[in-house]
């Protein structure tokens, strides 16, 4: 097939680096496209969006006033889960505080995760993933060549909250996701992280050892056991409010004694890497264009301040090395070893088995039903 030529969006930045991009006849692309049409269903930073949370918030508390907790949020360290307990427990929330610990985090974000605690008087459960799982997992995902490395990770942190809530029968969770910094990112730069035969296929495939306790859900779990029977509810909070990125460092550094890292996501030190060598280099693909567009988008920056900010050189050759050799040795690897794996053909999630019709299925029936039910 021949390379395609170069063609960047006229209003946000993404561009051909994702190889399912279309432009319209204005050069603007499906990604801010699709963004301003879901903005429309899922965006209030507005009074009408204060009211909206506060109605939401008023029936959680109804609903979970006889019980010792009324929510649920995983709290990483970051700057979304922060925000989140925060916004949380000032409206008067009584959530249960689960940090999952998947054995990557910065220090900055252990100490991020100590202050929150602190200063909002809460309490944090912790749950540590079985680190031999865990391992062999992401030496797994690696061997596999795939594009999505935070899936071990991810799909861990969801299944243990999942199993926290069922246990203290709590049927809200509290998501940080957000339409104002995420709301573009290219379906074919990762995969979906619930998605258990998936994860499964890639461990059976390049895995050396039997998994033992490592947190996971199967379709069935998440649509049929925890939507229909427990009626588990997904709450994404900070979509309700004028969610900006700079003021809410600003307030969290004043309310809470937080600090910034340096980069969405950077708060693991595995992540960090996987997203700004990993990834670019390796299939060119740069999460930092889509996060910028989502801000271009929810109109906190221009567009030429992000294509002035894509210039700027976030990861060091030094802090590459390093972040390299320490992330080859937590994998028992040496960075030679590792180095190799990295440089094999890349590979699609789509070369392995998926349940990705099925979910797409389970979330169209959930919408469904909701507008039924609305
Ligand atoms: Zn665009």
């Amino acid at each position: 097939m021949a390379a395609r030529t170069y063609q960047i969006c006229n209003r946000c930045i993404m561009d051909t680096s994702d190889p399912e991009i279309k432009f319209d006849y204005l050069g603007n692309c499906n990604h801010c496209n699709s963004a301003l049409d879901q903005a429309q269903k899922n965006w209030f930073p507005d009074k009408n969006g204060e009211k909206l949370l506060d109605d939401i918030i008023e029936r959680i508390k109804y609903e979970g006033r006889s019980k010792e907790f009324d929510c649920i949020i995983g709290l990483s360290g970051g700057v979304d889960s922060s925000y989140l307990a925060y916004l949380a427990v000032n409206k008067g929330l009584r959530p249960l505080v689960v940090h999952v610990d998947c054995g990557w985090n910065s220090e900055q974000a252990v100490k991020n995760i100590e202050s929150v605690v602190k200063k909002l008087n809460i309490e944090l459960h912790t749950f540590v993933v079985n680190w031999e799982d865990m391992k062999d997992l992401q030496r797994a995902f690696f061997k596999a060549s795939l594009p999505d490395q935070d899936i071990p990770q991810d799909h861990a942190i969801f299944a243990a909250l999942y199993n926290f809530a069922d246990k203290n029968n709590i049927k809200y969770v509290l998501n940080g996701l957000n339409f104002a910094t995420e709301s573009i990112m290219p379906e074919n730069w990762g995969y979906q992280a619930m998605d258990y035969r998936h994860l499964k296929s890639i461990h059976k495939k390049f895995g050396a050892k039997k998994i033992r306790d490592y947190p996971h859900i199967n379709f069935f779990q998440r649509y049929i056991y925890y939507t229909l029977i427990k009626r588990m509810k997904i709450i994404n909070p900070l979509n309700y409010i004028d969610y900006r990125k700079d003021e809410v460092i600003e307030t969290m550094k004043r309310e809470l004694g937080w600090q910034y890292y340096g980069g969405k996501h950077y708060e693991s030190r595995f992540t960090k890497f996987f997203q700004s060598y990993y990834l670019p280099v390796k299939f060119n693909f740069d999460k930092r264009r889509a996060h910028l567009s989502s801000l271009i988008i929810s109109g906190q920056i221009s567009r030429v301040e992000a294509l002035d900010m894509m210039k700027e050189n976030v990861y060091s050759e030094k802090e590459i090395g390093s972040d390299l050799e320490f992330i080859a040795k937590k994998l028992d690897w040496s960075p030679q070893e590792f180095k190799k794996i990295i440089d094999l053909p890349p590979k699609r999630h789509q070369d392995f088995p998926t349940n990705e019709n099925l979910f797409k299925f389970g979330m169209k029936s959930k919408n469904y039903f909701k507008n039924i039910f609305n």
